[in-house]
């Protein structure tokens, strides 16, 4: 079995004793820079000029300076912007202010796996990559505990990169909750068909095929929306906290049969093959290549896609009905960007 890393195998004064680089203040740069200065780090946060986010950086008390600087000022340098993103950033701002020994880090292995940035031959190349959007990373580390997290090591030039990485780890509340070693090739793998295949664009759809499947037998969308939406938290909930065999404790023996014998009408050889098409897309690069070659494009057909998908008129419904549920209004973005 895989050994779970927690506090005890990391030494965070490898990292805690130098300056750390955040590039990016969203999602993740939040809450790695928070959770590191409080764990005792010196952190800058690089960003560029005219940026949106800086005002929230300065006011949560860290010190913002162009990306540039942060990476000459850092022996760490934490690349936390959207991955399209990194490799401009790398090689005008970052690369050319790296020394020997230096470390760069990212918390999704795509941009170092399909080599969009090459870091030289003395840098170290690490990855943690925290398995939850970074407010929970962040409110998690604010209560004591953690998110879990995996990290891996690409390129170790000083032979501390991993220790390194366990440390950073650590800092950010990763070994608190334990932190499972990969490889840069299997984070990214793995996580790309997780989001594609099951969390976003799997849910995703067998959430409009189903509600699609009432309406269109003359249901009324109230119902199909609670039937094929809303209670799936309640089943992901049992899914989370104890497999299968919890959620087969809490719903009824009709729930059970009917799973048991409809689930691999819907979900079926079919459906498994078509999976194995998108993890051979990833696992040979086209996905990559068509996801960079749409970014260069201006991402119109993204914007087209994503029109499409917001307009499917279960977001309609699921509007009106939210707006009437009370006790949504405060938590609705928690879960946002999770993948
Ligand atoms: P965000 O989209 O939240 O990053 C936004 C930040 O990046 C802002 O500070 C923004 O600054 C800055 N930024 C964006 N574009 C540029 C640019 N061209 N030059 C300089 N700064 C820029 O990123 P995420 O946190 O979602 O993702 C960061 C990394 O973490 C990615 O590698 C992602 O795969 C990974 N990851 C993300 C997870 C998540 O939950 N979101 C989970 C695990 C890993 P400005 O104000 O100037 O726009
Ligand atoms: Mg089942
Ligand atoms: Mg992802």
């Amino acid at each position: 079995t895989i050994k779970v890393y927690t506090d005890e195998d990391a030494n965070p004064d490898l990292v805690r004793g130098k300056p750390v680089a955040i590039i990016g203040y969203g999602s993740q740069g939040r809450a790695h820079a928070m959770n590191l200065k409080d764990s005792g780090c010196e952190v800058i946060v690089g960003l560029r000029d005219g940026s949106s986010t800086a005002a929230k950086a300065r006011a949560d008390g860290l010190t913002v300076m162009p990306v540039a600087e942060a990476a000459k000022a850092a022996s760490l340098v934490a690349l936390l912007t959207p991955d399209m993103s990194h490799e401009a950033i790398f090689a005008s701002e970052i690369a050319p202010n790296l020394e020997q020994g230096d470390a760069i880090l990212v918390a999704h292995g795509f941009t170092v796996l399909y080599e969009r940035i090459q870091p030289a031959a003395g840098i170290d190349v690490i990855l943690v990559a925290p398995k939850g959007p970074g407010d929970l990373v962040r409110r998690e580390y604010e209560r004591g505990a953690g998110v879990p997290c995996l990290f891996a090591v690409r390129q170790d030039a000083t032979g501390e990169a991993r220790d390194r990485a366990l440390a950073y780890a650590s800092l950010i509340g990763g070994t608190t909750a334990g932190a499972l070693e990969t490889s840069f090739r299997e984070e990214t793998e793995t996580d790309l068909f997780g989001e594609q295949a099951v969390l976003c664009g799997g849910a995703t759809e067998l959430v409009a095929a189903g509600f699609d499947t009432l309406v269109n037998a003359g249901y009324q969308p109230e119902i199909a929306y609670y039937e094929c939406l809303h209670e799936l938290k309640l089943i992901v909930d049992l899914l989370y906290e104890g497999g299968f065999e919890k959620m087969h404790e809490f719903v009824s023996e009709t729930a059970i049969y009917g799973d048991l014998v409809s689930g691999p009408r819907v979900i079926n050889d079919e459906t498994r093959a078509r999976m194995k098409d998108v993890l051979t897309d990833i696992q040979d690069g086209t996905f990559a290549r068509n996801w960079i070659a749409e970014n260069e494009a201006g991402k119109k057909k993204y914007d087209e896609m994503q029109a499409a998908d917001l307009s499917h008129p279960i977001e309609a419904t699921g509007k009106e009905l939210r707006g009437l549920m009370a006790w949504l209004q405060s938590d609705e973005k928690t879960s946002r960007e999770a993948a």
